[in-house]
Protein backbone atom coordinates (compact mmCIF):
# COMPACT_ATOMS: atom_id res chain seq x y z
CA UNK A 1 0.00 0.00 0.00
CA UNK A 2 1.52 3.65 -1.12
CA UNK A 3 0.73 6.15 1.68
CA UNK A 4 -0.49 8.12 -1.30
CA UNK A 5 -3.21 5.77 -2.16
CA UNK A 6 -4.95 5.16 1.30
CA UNK A 7 -8.69 5.59 0.58
CA UNK A 8 -10.00 4.10 3.03
CA UNK A 9 -11.26 5.51 6.25
CA UNK A 10 -10.80 3.41 8.71
CA UNK A 11 -6.91 2.51 7.98
CA UNK A 12 -5.10 0.07 10.85
CA UNK A 13 -1.70 1.44 9.83
CA UNK A 14 -0.24 4.27 7.47
CA UNK A 15 2.60 2.98 5.24
CA UNK A 16 5.50 5.95 4.82
CA UNK A 17 7.52 6.23 1.72
CA UNK A 18 10.71 7.96 0.39
CA UNK A 19 9.31 9.92 -2.57
CA UNK A 20 12.81 10.56 -3.99
CA UNK A 21 13.66 6.60 -3.93
CA UNK A 22 9.84 5.28 -4.03
CA UNK A 23 11.52 2.87 -1.03
CA UNK A 24 9.18 2.12 2.13
CA UNK A 25 10.34 4.31 4.78
CA UNK A 26 7.81 2.51 8.04
CA UNK A 27 4.10 1.79 8.83
CA UNK A 28 2.74 4.05 11.56
CA UNK A 29 -0.38 3.01 13.97
CA UNK A 30 -3.61 5.54 13.17
CA UNK A 31 -4.97 6.83 15.99
CA UNK A 32 -8.90 6.08 16.26
CA UNK A 33 -11.51 8.86 17.41
CA UNK A 34 -11.61 7.34 20.35
CA UNK A 35 -7.92 7.61 20.90
CA UNK A 36 -8.10 11.35 19.59
CA UNK A 37 -10.74 11.99 22.19
CA UNK A 38 -8.63 10.16 24.66
CA UNK A 39 -5.18 12.37 24.01
CA UNK A 40 -7.40 15.84 24.04
CA UNK A 41 -8.79 14.93 27.47
CA UNK A 42 -5.24 14.58 28.93
CA UNK A 43 -3.62 17.67 27.61
CA UNK A 44 -7.39 19.08 28.25
CA UNK A 45 -6.60 18.49 31.93
CA UNK A 46 -3.02 20.20 32.12
CA UNK A 47 -3.78 23.27 30.04
CA UNK A 48 -4.91 25.68 33.05
CA UNK A 49 -1.34 24.74 34.92
CA UNK A 50 0.12 25.59 31.26
CA UNK A 51 -2.16 28.68 31.07
CA UNK A 52 -1.25 30.08 34.85
CA UNK A 53 2.51 29.88 33.72
CA UNK A 54 2.36 33.11 31.86
CA UNK A 55 4.09 33.85 28.52
CA UNK A 56 7.30 33.83 30.32
CA UNK A 57 7.34 30.36 31.63
CA UNK A 58 6.00 29.25 28.59
CA UNK A 59 8.50 30.66 26.62
CA UNK A 60 11.25 29.34 28.45
CA UNK A 61 9.94 25.72 27.52
CA UNK A 62 9.03 26.80 23.99
CA UNK A 63 13.31 27.60 24.30
CA UNK A 64 13.96 24.59 25.11
CA UNK A 65 12.60 23.33 22.08
CA UNK A 66 14.47 25.86 20.25
CA UNK A 67 17.90 24.73 21.73
CA UNK A 68 16.87 20.94 20.94
CA UNK A 69 15.73 21.95 16.94
CA UNK A 70 19.04 23.56 16.50
CA UNK A 71 21.30 21.11 18.39
CA UNK A 72 19.56 17.83 16.36
CA UNK A 73 19.09 20.07 13.11
CA UNK A 74 21.13 17.14 11.36
CA UNK A 75 18.69 14.50 12.34
CA UNK A 76 15.46 16.55 11.94
CA UNK A 77 16.89 16.93 8.36
CA UNK A 78 17.55 13.92 7.45
CA UNK A 79 13.65 12.79 8.63
CA UNK A 80 12.50 16.09 6.70
CA UNK A 81 14.45 14.85 3.51
CA UNK A 82 13.39 10.79 3.93
CA UNK A 83 9.66 11.27 4.07
CA UNK A 84 9.07 14.57 1.77
CA UNK A 85 11.93 14.13 -0.55
CA UNK A 86 13.41 17.90 -0.24
CA UNK A 87 16.56 18.27 -1.50
CA UNK A 88 19.04 19.31 1.53
CA UNK A 89 18.84 23.18 1.05
CA UNK A 90 14.72 23.12 0.70
CA UNK A 91 14.73 21.06 4.10
CA UNK A 92 17.01 23.27 5.91
CA UNK A 93 14.45 26.23 5.97
CA UNK A 94 12.33 24.00 8.49
CA UNK A 95 15.13 24.44 11.54
CA UNK A 96 15.33 28.18 10.86
CA UNK A 97 11.95 29.16 10.60
CA UNK A 98 11.10 27.50 13.59
CA UNK A 99 14.02 28.63 16.02
CA UNK A 100 12.90 32.34 14.52
CA UNK A 101 9.04 31.59 14.76
CA UNK A 102 9.58 30.74 18.46
CA UNK A 103 12.02 33.46 19.56
CA UNK A 104 9.65 36.22 17.38
CA UNK A 105 6.43 34.86 19.16
CA UNK A 106 8.43 34.29 22.89
CA UNK A 107 9.56 38.10 22.23
CA UNK A 108 6.47 39.81 20.71
CA UNK A 109 3.67 37.75 22.68
CA UNK A 110 3.85 40.49 25.96
CA UNK A 111 2.66 43.24 22.95
CA UNK A 112 0.40 41.08 21.12
CA UNK A 113 -1.53 39.16 23.64
CA UNK A 114 -0.59 40.63 27.00
CA UNK A 115 -3.54 42.80 29.32
CA UNK A 116 -4.57 45.99 27.59
CA UNK A 117 -5.85 48.98 29.21
CA UNK A 118 -8.54 51.76 27.84
CA UNK A 119 -9.59 55.05 28.50
CA UNK A 120 -13.35 54.95 29.34
CA UNK A 121 -15.16 56.85 25.47
CA UNK A 122 -17.80 58.10 27.58
CA UNK A 123 -18.10 60.29 30.20
CA UNK A 124 -20.96 58.03 31.48
CA UNK A 125 -17.95 55.31 32.30
CA UNK A 126 -15.47 57.63 34.19
CA UNK A 127 -16.23 55.68 37.26
CA UNK A 128 -14.53 52.28 35.44
CA UNK A 129 -11.51 50.43 35.02
CA UNK A 130 -11.67 49.11 31.52
CA UNK A 131 -9.23 45.68 30.94
CA UNK A 132 -9.04 43.23 28.08
CA UNK A 133 -6.82 40.13 29.01
CA UNK A 134 -6.54 37.41 26.13
CA UNK A 135 -7.24 34.25 27.21
CA UNK A 136 -6.34 30.75 25.39
CA UNK A 137 -8.86 28.53 23.16
CA UNK A 138 -7.79 25.20 26.14
CA UNK A 139 -7.23 23.06 23.28
CA UNK A 140 -6.45 23.32 19.63
CA UNK A 141 -6.32 21.19 17.22
CA UNK A 142 -3.67 21.54 14.23
CA UNK A 143 -4.15 19.66 11.16
CA UNK A 144 -1.53 20.05 8.70
CA UNK A 145 -0.05 19.05 4.84
CA UNK A 146 3.03 17.77 3.68
CA UNK A 147 4.84 19.98 1.86
CA UNK A 148 6.70 21.36 4.68
CA UNK A 149 5.55 18.86 7.23
CA UNK A 150 7.36 21.15 10.64
CA UNK A 151 7.04 24.66 9.63
CA UNK A 152 3.30 24.25 8.73
CA UNK A 153 2.43 22.36 12.46
CA UNK A 154 5.10 23.51 14.78
CA UNK A 155 4.91 26.96 13.45
CA UNK A 156 1.51 27.33 14.33
CA UNK A 157 1.55 25.14 17.33
CA UNK A 158 3.99 27.72 18.86
CA UNK A 159 2.21 30.60 19.02
CA UNK A 160 -0.68 28.38 20.59
CA UNK A 161 1.49 27.36 23.06
CA UNK A 162 2.93 30.70 23.77
CA UNK A 163 -0.57 32.06 23.79
CA UNK A 164 -0.89 29.51 26.52
CA UNK A 165 -3.57 27.00 24.99
CA UNK A 166 -2.82 22.70 24.70
CA UNK A 167 -1.76 21.70 20.90
CA UNK A 168 -3.08 18.25 19.65
CA UNK A 169 -1.36 17.75 15.92
CA UNK A 170 -2.20 15.69 13.01
CA UNK A 171 0.37 15.90 10.63
CA UNK A 172 -0.48 14.93 6.76
CA UNK A 173 -0.28 10.93 6.73
CA UNK A 174 2.49 11.36 3.46
CA UNK A 175 4.53 13.10 6.38
CA UNK A 176 4.01 12.02 9.89
CA UNK A 177 7.48 11.45 11.12
CA UNK A 178 9.35 14.51 12.02
CA UNK A 179 6.55 15.81 13.58
CA UNK A 180 6.24 13.04 15.86
CA UNK A 181 10.09 13.12 16.66
CA UNK A 182 9.64 16.13 17.79
CA UNK A 183 6.74 15.80 19.96
CA UNK A 184 8.78 12.83 21.63
CA UNK A 185 11.80 14.90 22.47
CA UNK A 186 9.11 17.69 23.53
CA UNK A 187 7.60 15.00 26.25
CA UNK A 188 10.64 12.84 26.99
CA UNK A 189 14.06 14.86 26.08
CA UNK A 190 12.86 17.94 27.55
CA UNK A 191 10.35 16.54 29.99
CA UNK A 192 8.30 19.80 29.07
CA UNK A 193 4.54 19.88 30.69
CA UNK A 194 2.10 17.29 29.25
CA UNK A 195 0.21 19.94 27.01
CA UNK A 196 1.54 19.10 23.47
CA UNK A 197 0.16 16.15 21.63
CA UNK A 198 0.27 14.23 17.72
CA UNK A 199 -2.46 11.96 16.59
CA UNK A 200 -1.66 10.10 13.21
CA UNK A 201 -3.97 9.03 10.49
CA UNK A 202 -6.22 11.24 7.67
CA UNK A 203 -9.78 11.82 7.36
CA UNK A 204 -11.18 10.37 10.11
CA UNK A 205 -8.51 11.02 12.42
CA UNK A 206 -8.73 14.75 11.61
CA UNK A 207 -12.43 14.94 11.73
CA UNK A 208 -12.20 13.77 15.07
CA UNK A 209 -9.91 16.07 16.07
CA UNK A 210 -12.44 18.95 15.06
CA UNK A 211 -15.35 17.37 17.05
CA UNK A 212 -12.57 17.68 20.30
CA UNK A 213 -11.03 20.50 20.40
CA UNK A 214 -11.84 24.33 21.14
CA UNK A 215 -10.00 26.02 18.23
CA UNK A 216 -9.28 24.34 15.13
CA UNK A 217 -6.23 25.71 12.33
CA UNK A 218 -6.10 24.10 9.26
CA UNK A 219 -3.48 23.97 6.46
CA UNK A 220 -4.37 22.08 3.04
CA UNK A 221 -6.08 21.97 -0.01
CA UNK A 222 -9.40 24.08 -0.21
CA UNK A 223 -11.37 21.52 -0.83
CA UNK A 224 -10.26 19.73 2.90
CA UNK A 225 -10.61 22.86 4.02
CA UNK A 226 -14.36 23.48 3.73
CA UNK A 227 -14.55 19.62 4.65
CA UNK A 228 -13.20 21.27 8.25
CA UNK A 229 -15.00 24.02 8.20
CA UNK A 230 -18.31 22.53 7.93
CA UNK A 231 -17.84 19.46 10.56
CA UNK A 232 -16.22 22.58 12.67
CA UNK A 233 -20.07 24.70 12.22
CA UNK A 234 -21.77 21.64 14.21
CA UNK A 235 -20.00 22.42 17.50
CA UNK A 236 -19.65 25.79 16.49
CA UNK A 237 -15.77 25.76 16.75
CA UNK A 238 -13.49 28.58 15.63
CA UNK A 239 -11.42 27.81 12.49
CA UNK A 240 -8.46 29.25 11.17
CA UNK A 241 -7.87 27.93 7.13
CA UNK A 242 -4.66 28.06 5.40
CA UNK A 243 -5.83 27.23 1.55
CA UNK A 244 -4.19 27.25 -1.76
CA UNK A 245 -3.01 29.55 -4.25
CA UNK A 246 -2.38 30.37 -7.69
CA UNK A 247 0.21 33.12 -7.30
CA UNK A 248 1.08 35.66 -9.92
CA UNK A 249 4.32 37.17 -10.97
CA UNK A 250 4.04 40.48 -12.63
CA UNK A 251 7.36 41.38 -14.42
CA UNK A 252 6.82 45.04 -15.93
CA UNK A 253 9.08 46.16 -18.41
CA UNK A 254 11.19 49.06 -16.59
CA UNK A 255 12.29 45.85 -14.25
CA UNK A 256 15.83 44.07 -13.64
CA UNK A 257 15.03 41.58 -15.94
CA UNK A 258 17.82 39.11 -14.36
CA UNK A 259 16.99 39.41 -10.99
CA UNK A 260 12.94 38.77 -12.20
CA UNK A 261 13.56 35.63 -14.22
CA UNK A 262 16.12 34.36 -11.11
CA UNK A 263 13.46 34.79 -9.01
CA UNK A 264 10.93 32.99 -10.85
CA UNK A 265 12.88 29.95 -11.42
CA UNK A 266 13.44 29.80 -7.83
CA UNK A 267 9.98 30.89 -6.68
CA UNK A 268 8.66 28.48 -9.34
CA UNK A 269 10.25 25.35 -8.43
CA UNK A 270 11.96 25.70 -4.72
CA UNK A 271 10.57 22.89 -3.11
CA UNK A 272 9.52 21.52 -6.79
CA UNK A 273 7.14 24.03 -6.66
CA UNK A 274 5.09 22.47 -4.00
CA UNK A 275 4.50 25.79 -2.13
CA UNK A 276 0.99 27.49 -1.51
CA UNK A 277 2.80 30.61 -1.99
CA UNK A 278 4.55 29.24 -5.19
CA UNK A 279 5.06 31.21 -8.77
CA UNK A 280 2.73 29.73 -10.46
CA UNK A 281 1.90 31.92 -13.58
CA UNK A 282 3.93 35.24 -14.56
CA UNK A 283 2.37 38.52 -16.77
CA UNK A 284 5.10 40.05 -18.35
CA UNK A 285 4.71 43.33 -20.15
CA UNK A 286 5.10 43.08 -23.73
CA UNK A 287 8.97 45.10 -24.13
CA UNK A 288 10.24 42.49 -21.52
CA UNK A 289 8.56 39.26 -22.63
CA UNK A 290 11.65 37.87 -25.02
CA UNK A 291 14.30 38.50 -23.15
CA UNK A 292 12.43 37.73 -19.67
CA UNK A 293 11.59 34.31 -21.35
CA UNK A 294 14.78 33.32 -22.88
CA UNK A 295 16.67 33.85 -19.31
CA UNK A 296 13.82 32.38 -17.66
CA UNK A 297 14.26 29.03 -19.96
CA UNK A 298 17.66 28.68 -19.40
CA UNK A 299 17.88 29.38 -15.34
CA UNK A 300 15.04 26.36 -15.17
CA UNK A 301 16.57 24.36 -18.00
CA UNK A 302 20.10 24.26 -16.16
CA UNK A 303 18.79 22.96 -12.67
CA UNK A 304 19.77 19.76 -11.52
CA UNK A 305 16.59 17.39 -10.25
CA UNK A 306 17.20 13.64 -8.48
CA UNK A 307 18.33 12.54 -4.83
CA UNK A 308 20.39 14.75 -3.28
CA UNK A 309 23.56 14.25 -1.21
CA UNK A 310 26.29 16.36 -0.38
CA UNK A 311 28.50 14.63 -3.02
CA UNK A 312 25.76 15.02 -5.92
CA UNK A 313 24.14 17.89 -4.61
CA UNK A 314 21.02 18.90 -6.36
CA UNK A 315 18.52 21.86 -6.85
CA UNK A 316 15.13 20.31 -7.19
CA UNK A 317 13.96 16.93 -5.82
CA UNK A 318 10.92 14.65 -5.78
CA UNK A 319 6.94 15.16 -5.67
CA UNK A 320 6.30 14.52 -2.05
CA UNK A 321 2.36 13.45 -2.66
CA UNK A 322 2.09 10.48 -5.82
CA UNK A 323 -1.02 11.74 -6.31
CA UNK A 324 -0.16 15.28 -6.62
CA UNK A 325 2.12 14.57 -9.39
CA UNK A 326 -1.08 13.36 -11.43
CA UNK A 327 -2.26 17.16 -11.03
CA UNK A 328 0.69 18.38 -12.38
CA UNK A 329 0.72 16.08 -14.88
CA UNK A 330 -3.00 16.93 -15.87
CA UNK A 331 -2.07 20.28 -15.83
CA UNK A 332 0.43 20.84 -18.48
CA UNK A 333 -1.02 18.10 -20.50
CA UNK A 334 -4.05 19.93 -20.87
CA UNK A 335 -1.77 22.70 -21.62
CA UNK A 336 0.08 21.59 -23.98
CA UNK A 337 -3.36 19.74 -25.36
CA UNK A 338 -4.34 23.50 -25.89
CA UNK A 339 -1.80 24.90 -27.88
CA UNK A 340 0.87 25.88 -24.72
CA UNK A 341 4.33 25.01 -25.55
CA UNK A 342 6.91 23.95 -22.85
CA UNK A 343 10.54 25.62 -23.36
CA UNK A 344 11.57 23.65 -21.36
CA UNK A 345 10.25 20.43 -19.42
CA UNK A 346 7.14 19.12 -19.85
CA UNK A 347 6.99 15.25 -18.16
CA UNK A 348 7.16 13.02 -15.20
CA UNK A 349 10.52 11.59 -15.19
CA UNK A 350 10.56 8.00 -15.02
CA UNK A 351 11.13 6.19 -11.41
CA UNK A 352 12.35 5.10 -9.01
CA UNK A 353 10.89 8.14 -7.12
CA UNK A 354 8.36 10.81 -7.90
CA UNK A 355 9.64 13.78 -9.88
CA UNK A 356 8.29 15.94 -12.77
CA UNK A 357 10.55 17.73 -14.49
CA UNK A 358 10.92 21.73 -13.85
CA UNK A 359 8.42 23.10 -17.13
CA UNK A 360 8.23 26.66 -18.20
CA UNK A 361 5.44 26.67 -20.56
CA UNK A 362 4.52 29.73 -22.83
CA UNK A 363 1.60 30.32 -25.04
CA UNK A 364 -0.48 29.58 -22.33
CA UNK A 365 -4.14 31.69 -21.32
CA UNK A 366 -6.90 31.44 -18.65
CA UNK A 367 -9.05 28.60 -20.51
CA UNK A 368 -6.00 26.53 -19.71
CA UNK A 369 -5.71 24.58 -15.88
CA UNK A 370 -2.27 25.14 -15.42
CA UNK A 371 -3.12 28.88 -15.53
CA UNK A 372 -6.74 28.99 -13.34
CA UNK A 373 -6.11 25.96 -10.96
CA UNK A 374 -3.56 24.96 -8.03
CA UNK A 375 -1.05 23.25 -9.79
CA UNK A 376 1.38 22.86 -6.85
CA UNK A 377 4.75 21.91 -8.79
CA UNK A 378 7.73 22.98 -10.94
CA UNK A 379 5.74 24.74 -13.46
CA UNK A 380 4.80 28.00 -14.56
CA UNK A 381 3.15 29.34 -17.11
CA UNK A 382 4.12 32.92 -19.03
CA UNK A 383 1.95 35.21 -20.85
CA UNK A 384 2.86 38.00 -22.65
CA UNK A 385 0.59 41.66 -21.63
CA UNK A 386 -0.08 44.60 -23.49
CA UNK A 387 0.58 46.86 -20.29
CA UNK A 388 0.78 47.01 -16.00
CA UNK A 389 -3.13 47.43 -16.47
CA UNK A 390 -4.07 43.68 -18.41
CA UNK A 391 -1.33 42.51 -16.21
CA UNK A 392 -3.38 43.59 -13.11
CA UNK A 393 -6.70 42.97 -14.60
CA UNK A 394 -4.99 39.11 -15.22
CA UNK A 395 -3.10 38.47 -11.97
CA UNK A 396 -6.58 39.54 -9.72
CA UNK A 397 -8.61 37.33 -12.39
CA UNK A 398 -8.46 34.14 -10.19
CA UNK A 399 -10.65 32.28 -7.05
CA UNK A 400 -7.04 32.44 -5.27
CA UNK A 401 -5.92 35.51 -3.16
CA UNK A 402 -2.94 34.29 -1.22
CA UNK A 403 -0.02 36.24 -2.41
CA UNK A 404 1.93 37.73 -5.62
CA UNK A 405 5.26 39.25 -6.80
CA UNK A 406 5.58 42.09 -8.80
CA UNK A 407 8.92 43.37 -10.63
CA UNK A 408 9.67 46.52 -11.76
CA UNK A 409 11.46 49.66 -10.81
CA UNK A 410 10.84 50.23 -6.82
CA UNK A 411 8.50 53.02 -6.79
CA UNK A 412 6.39 52.00 -9.80
CA UNK A 413 6.63 47.94 -8.90
CA UNK A 414 4.80 49.30 -5.46
CA UNK A 415 2.06 51.64 -7.00
CA UNK A 416 0.84 48.41 -8.72
CA UNK A 417 1.92 45.78 -5.65
CA UNK A 418 -0.77 48.02 -3.61
CA UNK A 419 -3.59 46.89 -6.49
CA UNK A 420 -3.21 42.91 -6.10
CA UNK A 421 -5.91 41.17 -5.12
CA UNK A 422 -3.96 39.19 -2.22
CA UNK A 423 -3.20 38.53 1.13
CA UNK A 424 0.67 39.84 0.92
CA UNK A 425 2.77 41.34 -2.52
CA UNK A 426 6.33 40.96 -2.69
CA UNK A 427 7.97 43.76 -4.49
CA UNK A 428 11.54 42.43 -6.70
CA UNK A 429 11.17 39.49 -4.25
CA UNK A 430 9.52 36.21 -4.57
CA UNK A 431 7.74 34.13 -1.52
CA UNK A 432 10.23 36.10 1.24
CA UNK A 433 6.61 37.42 2.91
CA UNK A 434 6.48 34.12 4.02
CA UNK A 435 9.62 34.41 6.40
CA UNK A 436 9.02 38.42 7.90
CA UNK A 437 6.70 37.05 10.21
CA UNK A 438 6.71 40.53 11.81
CA UNK A 439 3.18 40.93 8.87
CA UNK A 440 0.39 38.70 8.71
CA UNK A 441 0.09 36.14 5.76
CA UNK A 442 -3.21 35.00 5.01
CA UNK A 443 -5.63 34.18 1.96
CA UNK A 444 -8.20 36.45 0.39
CA UNK A 445 -10.98 34.79 -1.43
CA UNK A 446 -10.51 30.94 -1.60
CA UNK A 447 -7.24 30.95 -0.17
CA UNK A 448 -8.61 30.87 3.17
CA UNK A 449 -9.78 32.46 6.33
CA UNK A 450 -7.61 34.14 8.93
CA UNK A 451 -3.88 34.70 9.21
CA UNK A 452 -0.49 33.75 10.76
CA UNK A 453 2.07 35.75 11.73
CA UNK A 454 2.35 39.06 13.38
CA UNK A 455 -0.14 40.10 15.90
CA UNK A 456 -3.48 38.18 14.14
CA UNK A 457 -0.62 34.89 14.23
CA UNK A 458 -1.38 34.34 18.09
CA UNK A 459 -4.25 36.25 19.07
CA UNK A 460 -6.72 34.48 16.97
CA UNK A 461 -5.33 31.52 19.36
CA UNK A 462 -6.87 33.06 22.74
CA UNK A 463 -10.44 34.84 23.17
CA UNK A 464 -10.38 38.51 24.76
CA UNK A 465 -12.51 39.13 28.04
CA UNK A 466 -13.13 42.12 28.63
CA UNK A 467 -13.16 43.64 32.44
CA UNK A 468 -15.32 46.14 33.59
CA UNK A 469 -14.45 47.41 36.88
CA UNK A 470 -16.23 50.14 39.15
CA UNK A 471 -13.33 51.96 40.72
CA UNK A 472 -16.31 53.78 42.97
CA UNK A 473 -19.71 54.03 43.19
CA UNK A 474 -22.55 54.81 46.17
CA UNK A 475 -25.41 51.79 47.26
CA UNK A 476 -26.58 51.68 44.01
CA UNK A 477 -25.96 53.57 40.21
CA UNK A 478 -28.62 56.79 39.64
CA UNK A 479 -29.86 54.32 36.03
CA UNK A 480 -31.10 51.29 38.88
CA UNK A 481 -34.27 51.02 40.58
CA UNK A 482 -36.15 52.50 41.41
CA UNK A 483 -37.38 54.56 38.55
CA UNK A 484 -38.34 57.79 40.50
CA UNK A 485 -39.84 60.68 38.77
CA UNK A 486 -35.97 62.20 38.31
CA UNK A 487 -34.76 59.18 37.38
CA UNK A 488 -37.22 58.02 35.12
CA UNK A 489 -35.91 60.18 32.06
CA UNK A 490 -32.36 60.40 32.91
CA UNK A 491 -30.76 58.21 30.52
CA UNK A 492 -32.84 59.80 27.52
CA UNK A 493 -31.38 63.81 29.15
CA UNK A 494 -27.79 61.90 29.41
CA UNK A 495 -27.73 60.44 26.22
CA UNK A 496 -28.66 63.92 24.63
CA UNK A 497 -26.17 65.58 27.23
CA UNK A 498 -22.79 63.46 26.28
CA UNK A 499 -23.92 62.81 22.51
CA UNK A 500 -25.55 65.87 20.65
CA UNK A 501 -22.61 67.77 19.21
CA UNK A 502 -24.03 70.86 19.14
CA UNK A 503 -25.12 72.88 22.20
CA UNK A 504 -28.71 73.65 21.63
CA UNK A 505 -29.73 69.71 21.56
CA UNK A 506 -26.89 69.34 24.17
CA UNK A 507 -29.27 71.44 26.28
CA UNK A 508 -32.35 70.31 25.02
CA UNK A 509 -33.50 73.37 23.33
CA UNK A 510 -34.21 71.90 20.12
CA UNK A 511 -36.48 68.65 18.86
P1 LIG B 1 -5.13 18.23 1.99
O1 LIG B 1 -6.25 19.21 2.07
O2 LIG B 1 -5.29 17.05 1.14
O3 LIG B 1 -4.77 17.68 3.45
C1 LIG B 1 -4.43 18.53 4.51
C2 LIG B 1 -4.64 17.79 5.83
O4 LIG B 1 -6.03 17.53 6.01
C3 LIG B 1 -3.95 16.43 5.90
O5 LIG B 1 -3.39 16.29 7.18
C4 LIG B 1 -5.08 15.45 5.69
O6 LIG B 1 -4.88 14.19 6.26
C5 LIG B 1 -6.20 16.18 6.40
N1 LIG B 1 -7.55 15.75 6.03
C6 LIG B 1 -7.95 15.13 4.88
N2 LIG B 1 -9.29 14.95 4.91
C7 LIG B 1 -9.74 15.47 6.07
C8 LIG B 1 -11.02 15.59 6.67
N3 LIG B 1 -12.12 15.15 6.06
N4 LIG B 1 -11.12 16.18 7.89
C9 LIG B 1 -10.03 16.65 8.52
N5 LIG B 1 -8.78 16.57 7.99
C10 LIG B 1 -8.64 15.97 6.79
O7 LIG B 1 -3.85 19.10 1.58
P2 LIG B 1 -2.41 18.55 1.20
O8 LIG B 1 -2.50 17.90 -0.13
O9 LIG B 1 -1.84 17.82 2.35
O10 LIG B 1 -1.58 19.93 1.08
C11 LIG B 1 -1.51 20.67 -0.09
C12 LIG B 1 -2.44 21.87 -0.01
O11 LIG B 1 -2.12 22.66 1.13
C13 LIG B 1 -2.28 22.80 -1.20
O12 LIG B 1 -3.56 23.23 -1.63
C14 LIG B 1 -1.51 23.98 -0.63
O13 LIG B 1 -1.66 25.19 -1.31
C15 LIG B 1 -2.06 24.04 0.74
N6 LIG B 1 -1.17 24.79 1.61
C16 LIG B 1 -1.55 26.03 2.06
C17 LIG B 1 -0.68 26.79 2.83
C18 LIG B 1 -1.05 28.16 3.35
O14 LIG B 1 -0.38 28.65 4.24
N7 LIG B 1 -2.07 28.80 2.81
C19 LIG B 1 0.58 26.27 3.15
C20 LIG B 1 0.93 25.02 2.65
C21 LIG B 1 0.06 24.28 1.89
Amino acid sequence: MESGVVAAEAVEGIEVRNPASGETITTIAVDSPEQVAAKVARVRAVQPDWEAMGIEGRYHWLGKLRDWILDNQDQVLDTMQRETGKVRADASNEPTYLADIINFYGAHAPDFIGEEGFRPHSPLLAAKKLRVQYRPHPVVGIISPWNFPLILSLGDAVPALIAGAAVVVKPSEFTPLGLAEVVAAWKHELGAPDVFDVVQGIGETGGALVDNVDFVQFTGSDRTGRKVMARAAETLTPVSLELGGKDPMIVLADADLDRAANAAAWGGMFNSGQVCISVERIYVEEPAYDQFVAKLATAVGQLRQGVDDASDPKDVGAMTSPNQIGVVEDHVDDALAGGARALTGGKRVPGPGDYFEPTVLVDVDHTMKVMRDETFGPVVGVMKVRDEAEALRLANDSRYGLSASVFGERDHAERVARRVECGAVNVNDVLVNYFASDVPMGGWKESGIGYRHGAPGIRKFCRSESLVITRFGGKREPTWYPYTRGRRGLVARLAQLFNARDWRRRLGLRR
